[in-house]
């Protein structure tokens, strides 16, 4: 168990933010995601800059899809910073929030807001998540 150091995972984020592909918005995300060995995976917001919006990824699913892709599973905390030229109150897209939901569940969530930390859980930030559960939904009816 790493001992969570949330002003230095908001620093990670905020290095990240710096890589951040966004002339589209000109918003910079950034994103650390902590595992429970203590490696650190950093994202950044990427956006296509053909223009087409759903090719654009989130800093949040940039840095979970570089911890699972290296086989990464167990989480810890993860933080993100964003704004345009200062960083501004800034939480997980609902994208974003039901990957956390589906990959990172017992997470701790670090927020920057209003130059605040604040931490969530993932039903704090999204009570009602798709679940793997629906897909067995409709149950199978009884026969007879
Ligand atoms: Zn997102």
């Amino acid at each position: 168990m790493i001992l969570l150091n949330s002003e230095k995972l908001v620093e990670s984020a905020k290095e990240a933010r710096e890589h951040a592909c966004s002339d589209i918005s000109g918003f910079k995300v950034g994103a650390a995601l902590l595992t429970k060995s203590g490696s650190i995976f950093l994202g950044c917001n990427i956006e296509d800059p053909s223009g087409i919006g759903v090719t654009n990824i989130c800093a949040v699913r940039c840095a979970i899809i570089k911890a699972l892709s290296e086989g990464h599973r167990d989480f810890e905390a993860l933080a993100v910073v964003g704004g345009t030229d200062d960083l501004v109150s800034c939480t997980p897209c609902g994208v974003c929030r039901q990957y956390l939901n589906s990959f990172c569940r017992d997470i701790t969530i670090i927020c920057l807001e209003n130059g605040e930390i604040r931490e969530y859980t993932i039903n704090e930030l999204l009570p009602h998540p798709f679940s793997e559960t629906f897909q067995h939904y409709p149950p199978t009816l009884p026969q007879g």
